[in-house]
């Protein structure tokens, strides 16, 4: 039995949406904007994001292993799936669906700043502050909380939930035999 607590209803989800995007509109003004999704969790969040920006970007996406099945970490962070633009001397800005430990991020960054980009920033949906181990530089963030899985907008739970459109917290009840 699970339960799905509301956090962010769609409308409250466009709203952050539009600020971020009005925000890095103006942070990237004339110049040449790489903004790169890490999936699968921010293909959504990325997608409405973007369409919202008044500045050009390119996209392109990578895949990190950081959660396995369910709701627990796997501990070590495996990229999957690597970048195919070129970001040398390019402005890039990682979007994330959630920051959690923050070793995902952080494992991402050193992998892109050894495409000698020009610059490197972070914007996340999710700033989730709780389990924080390691400190990421998140210059854009939509909704900040402590703690509690998320699903939906993209976000998974075994790969379930990613197509509601709000955010909910998922509360798995444990029924005793
Ligand atoms: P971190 O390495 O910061 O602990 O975890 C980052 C990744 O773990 C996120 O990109 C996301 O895929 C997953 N994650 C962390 N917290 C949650 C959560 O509350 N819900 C879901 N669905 N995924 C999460």
């Amino acid at each position: 039995m699970s339960e799905l607590i509301p956090v962010l209803a769609a409308d409250e989800i466009h709203l952050l949406v539009k600020s971020m995007a009005q925000r890095i509109s103006v942070d990237y003004r004339g110049r040449e904007l790489v903004m790169i999704g890490v999936l699968k969790g921010a293909f959504i969040f990325l997608a409405d994001l973007i369409r919202q920006l008044t500045i050009p970007v390119k996209v392109d996406f990578l895949q990190a292993c950081s959660y396995g099945a369910g709701t627990q970490s796997c501990g070590a962070v495996r990229l999957v799936k690597d970048i195919g633009v070129d970001i040398r001397q390019k402005d890039v800005l990682l979007v994330e669906d959630i920051v959690d430990t923050g070793l995902t991020v952080n494992r991402i960054l050193d992998h892109l700043k050894s495409f000698l980009p020009a610059s490197v920033g972070v914007c996340t949906l999710i700033d989730k502050r709780e389990r924080r181990a390691a400190e990421v530089p998140i210059a854009y963030a939509g909704h900040v909380t402590e703690k509690g899985f998320l699903v939906g907008y993209g976000l998974d739970c075994d790969e379930a939930y990613r197509n509601l459109p709000g955010i909910y917290q998922l509360k798995i009840q444990v029924v005793e035999p």
